[in-house]
């Protein structure tokens, strides 16, 4: 077994948030090794439609609770943070392309759906941009150049966004790569298989292949599998919700005169995914997604 004591922290976890996570201690001068796998098995950062939603996520459910509320506070406050982060990612990163694929986010109410839920939610988000003070204007969806709905299914009512926007989602892993790489951090291509304690103490992770990289801090930050890593600290484990892999359907298309929507285009959230959107990409093409089951073991296909 190799081992290497000499990283101040060991980031397990190669998605948004272990990369972000590793690069921000990286450049505060820590020496971090950050593991995964390069293809990023199961992560959902790669599944992802990547929309910046604040308002087009909120839900009658989230308003209902204060922890819901509490987490809105939280998406707000982030959203205004991600103008100065994509900033410093292209400094650090030494990659200029743009993040942000979108102008702004159109929700919209269609014909079908009911009325606790569709109607519901998108009426949640209206009041929650009024309480917001955010700019926003009710549009008439069915004058959008990109809609030509099913008589039956037509939009009927939509709010305009400008300020609710999305990113490239393959570009920011990307970036977070090279900004670790930049700073001096250490990118370890492999999967963790268990923590190594001393005592009562973390202070590395063994690798599938029996390699073990030391650190005197670990962050476990691998997604839905977390605390599969964790269940051996109860006293750890039994303080991090329980978190659950989904699974379901989105496609990237180009169409055919390589035009997409300058905007998100969505529906309010229903049955425990984000509505139907469409989310230009940076490269042209229009992510269309998704539809979510919830289950207790991740699972992968790729078509
Ligand atoms: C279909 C879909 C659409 C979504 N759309 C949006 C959206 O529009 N906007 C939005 O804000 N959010 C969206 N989300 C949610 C968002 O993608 C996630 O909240 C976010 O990506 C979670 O990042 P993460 O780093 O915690 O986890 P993940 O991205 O899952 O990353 C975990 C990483 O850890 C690695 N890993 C796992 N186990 C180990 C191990 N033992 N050793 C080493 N590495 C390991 C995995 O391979 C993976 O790369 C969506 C999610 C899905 C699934």
């Amino acid at each position: 077994m190799a081992s290497n004591a000499h990283h101040d922290v060991v980031v397990v976890g190669n998605g948004v948030v272990g990369s972000s996570i590793a690069f921000e201690l990286s450049r505060r001068g820590a020496r971090v090794a950050r593991i995964g796998e390069p293809n990023r098995k199961y992560a959902a950062s790669t599944a992802s439609g990547a929309m910046l939603g604040c308002f087009g996520e909120v839900t009658t459910a989230l308003l209902a609770t204060e922890h819901g509320r509490a987490k809105l506070a939280v998406d707000y406050e982030a959203r205004g943070l991600w103008a100065g982060w994509a900033e410093l990612l292209a400094d650090v990163a030494a990659d200029e392309r743009a993040l942000v694929t979108s102008r702004g986010t159109l929700v919209m109410l269609n014909s079908t759906g009911s009325k606790a839920v569709d109607t519901g939610n998108f009426q949640a988000i209206e009041s929650t941009l009024r309480t917001y003070d955010e700019p926003y204007e009710r549009v008439d969806p069915q004058d959008d150049a990109w809609l030509a709905p099913n008589d039956l299914h037509r939009s009927l009512l939509g709010l305009y966004i400008p300020g609710e926007r999305s990113v490239d989602s393959a570009l920011l892993l990307t970036k977070l790569d090279a900004a670790l790489r930049n700073t001096s951090g250490t990118i370890v291509d492999g999967r963790a298989r268990v923590l190594v304690t001393q005592g009562d103490r973390v202070t590395g992770v063994a690798l599938d292949d029996g390699t073990v990289v030391g650190g005197y801090t670990v962050i476990v930050a691998a997604g839905a599998t977390s605390l599969d890593l964790l269940a051996t600290f109860e006293d750890v484990a039994r303080r991090v919700p329980p978190m659950v892999s989904g699974y379901g359907v989105s496609v990237v298309v180009e169409t055919p005169d390589g035009r997409v929507p300058d905007s998100v285009l969505r529906t309010p959230n229903r049955s425990f995914a984000c509505g139907l959107h469409c989310v230009p990409r940076a490269d042209g093409s229009l992510y269309i997604g998704a539809t979510n089951i919830i289950s207790p073991d991740p699972g992968s296909t790729r078509c």
